[in-house]
This record gives C-alpha cells, sequence and structure tokens, in this order.
C-alpha cells in the first residue's frame, strides 16, 4: 500500500520549480514534503497580495477577524470536516502520562520505536480551512440582520497532503471572506468576487482561467459528492499554470455551501429562515508562487506595473 508520508507525489516540473525555490532561498526546506521555511521576500510579496485582497474588498466592510491555526475539536467534529475529507486532517495529541510513562517514552525514543501511540488526543485540532473556525461564532450571535453578514479571515491552514509539488503545502496561509445570509446576498457575493478576482489576479499580469471545481471529497461516498457539487456549480475555481499548463493550480476559489453551514450551526436569517453561506478563498503561498513563477525568482527585475500595483 502506498504510504503518503514516505512516497511523495511530484513530477519533474513541480520538483524542478521546488528546487529552484531552495536553491535561491525562497523557500527552505525542513525535510518534509510540504513543510517549508519562507524567505523575507516571499513574506513580503505574501503580504503585499495580502493588501491587495483588502483593498480590493474595503468598500464591503467585511467584519475582520482572524483565529489561530488551530480550532476546538468539538467544532471541528460538529463541523462535518472528518465526513468529507478525513485524509486531510491535522489532530494535535500530547503527552498525558507519569514518571513512568515518561521513562518509558524516553526509551521508545532512543530505541526509534513509535512513541507516538501513548500520545492523547487534545481539545485542538488543526485549522483546514480559514472559516471553519467561524460558523458557530456568527450562530452564536443569534439571527443575522437584514443585511446579513460578511467577515474577513485569514489563517495557516493544515491539509495532510505531503507533495513535492511546491503548491501543493501542509501548512499554508488561506485569506478568506466569508458571507453569510440569503441565498441572493451569498449568490450575489460569490459573484462578484468571481469579477474582482480575475480582475485583481489580471492586474498582476498572470494568465489565469476560471474554471468549475469539486472538493477532494473521501471514498465512494465522495464521488457521489463531487460529482453532485460540480453539477449544482457550487465551487469555481480560479486556475494560474505555476508548473503544468494542462493542469493549471487553483489559487483562488470561490465555494457555495448552500445551507450546509447554516443547518450544522443553527445560523437564521432575519426573518427565521435558514442562513446561506458562501465564501472567496485565497491562496497566499500559491498566489506568491504564481507571482515568482511568471515574474521570475529574481524580484528586482520584476516588471514595474506589477511592483507597483503590490507597492503601490
Ligand atoms: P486543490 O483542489 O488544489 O486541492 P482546494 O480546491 O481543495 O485545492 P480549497 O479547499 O478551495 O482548495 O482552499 C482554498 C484555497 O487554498 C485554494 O484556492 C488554494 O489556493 C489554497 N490551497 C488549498 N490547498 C492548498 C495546499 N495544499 N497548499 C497551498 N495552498 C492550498
Ligand atoms: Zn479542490
Amino acid at each position: 500500500m502506498l504510504d503518503q508520508s514516505k512516497s511523495p507525489v511530484g513530477d519533474a516540473a513541480q520538483l524542478d520549480f521546488l528546487n529552484a525555490l531552495f536553491d535561491k532561498g525562497i523557500l527552505v526546506d525542513t525535510g518534509v514534503d510540504g513543510l517549508y521555511g519562507r524567505s523575507g521576500e516571499f513574506e513580503d510579496v505574501l503580504n503585499r497580495f495580502d493588501a491587495l485582497v483588502t483593498k480590493h474588498g474595503a468598500a464591503d466592510k467585511a467584519e475582520a477577524m482572524r483565529f489561530p491555526p488551530a480550532m476546538s475539536r468539538k467544532t471541528f467534529e460538529t463541523s462535518g470536516y472528518l465526513k468529507s475529507f478525513p485524509q486531510l486532517a491535522g489532530t494535535v495529541h500530547s503527552f498525558c502520562g507519569n514518571d513512568h510513562d515518561h521513562t518509558t517514552l524516553l526509551e521508545r525514543v532512543a530505541t526509534g520505536e513509535d512513541w507516538t501511540k501513548d500520545q492523547q488526543a487534545t481539545n485542538v485540532v488543526l485549522t483546514p480551512a480559514a472559516c471553519y473556525p467561524l460558523y458557530p461564532v456568527i450562530a452564536k450571535r443569534g439571527p443575522l440582520p437584514v443585511e446579513g453578514r460578511l467577515f474577513d479571515l485569514q489563517s495557516y491552514c493544515f491539509r495532510h497532503e505531503p507533495s513535492q509539488d511546491p503548491a501543493r503545502m501542509q501548512l499554508f496561509r488561506m485569506r478568506e471572506y466569508v458571507r453569510a445570509g440569503t441565498q441572493e446576498q451569498v449568490l450575489a457575493f460569490r459573484e462578484s468576487w468571481l469579477e474582482r478576482g480575475q480582475k485583481l489576479m489580471r492586474s498582476l499580469g498572470v494568465p489565469l482561467e476560471i474554471d468549475i471545481a469539486n472538493d477532494p471529497f473521501f471514498g465512494r461516498a465522495g464521488r457521489m459528492m463531487k460529482a453532485g457539487q460540480r453539477e449544482q456549480g457550487l465551487k469555481f475555481e480560479l486556475l494560474i499554470p505555476i508548473t503544468s499548463t494542462e493542469k493549471p493550480t487553483a489559487c483562488l476559489s470561490f465555494n457555495y455551501h448552500q445551507d450546509h453551514f447554516g443547518q450544522t450551526w443553527g445560523i437564521e436569517t432575519a426573518d427565521g429562515a435558514v442562513a446561506h453561506t458562501a465564501c472567496v478563498g485565497f491562496g497566499l503561498e500559491r498566489v506568491t508562487l504564481a507571482l515568482f513563477k511568471h515574474h521570475g525568482l529574481d524580484l528586482a527585475k520584476w516588471p514595474k506595473a506589477v511592483t507597483q500595483e503590490l507597492w503601490g
């Protein structure tokens, strides 16, 4: 059986780009696929892009909120993530033993035995998408105002998908706008970001296309969910070629959840109906990598129009 943690997937073009990024010190190897350090320049570009997103969304006056890269295990269980994506989840376990257990632990580490099997699950899991900690917070505030609500989020997210594709990390940052309201309100929000997202990315001089997409739902039941998601047009992605033109990378995504989270968390509209939600997600590392790919690894040589757009 293929052990994902030992047999990373990644083709030659992906590996070439990854190695070029390592050679330039833009990404820093940690010995684990998908887990990298970032250079100051990389962070600078990423933060400028993040600020550009803020600028393009400013008129909407979203409520900003920041959560740490981990969330309540209980919230995570209720969210239904394990039903759809058990393969991607990351849980936090800790040592909870006594002195005797401590001795055993150290012996196992010293002899190279598995020391992790007695670790116990904590109340914390790693955040899989920036919006997951938000929904119970919305619900707790009571029914939505007539105009609904709009939030601005950003978080490091974890997904267990080790890969030598530099654009598929295990820990990466996702910027999101999340809209809750009536079906009309959330669909209008998604529509406007489909337009704004393209305008924003075009201003940065990268080639792009929009396509219908699906989430990586797990297993046999997942196949049906993927097909259903596509048929109903629930997910769109803005794709940019990074290591392949045939298979461009999803850098922004535009998701309509229907009333899934409204049902799950008991979020109500002003007139007592189940709320609908939608989110737009910006993969901050992916966009940054796309910029390095298309404008070169040497930031000093980027086109003026692009640096002007980012640094103003
Ligand atoms: P993919 O289809 O490539 O697995 P996704 O559609 O599952 O990505 P979403 O769940 O929509 O991704 O996440 C929102 C955004 O986060 C994506 O548009 C992408 O830019 C970014 N993202 C998702 N997974 C990763 C990853 N493993 N590494 C870096 N960025 C990611
Ligand atoms: Zn996807």
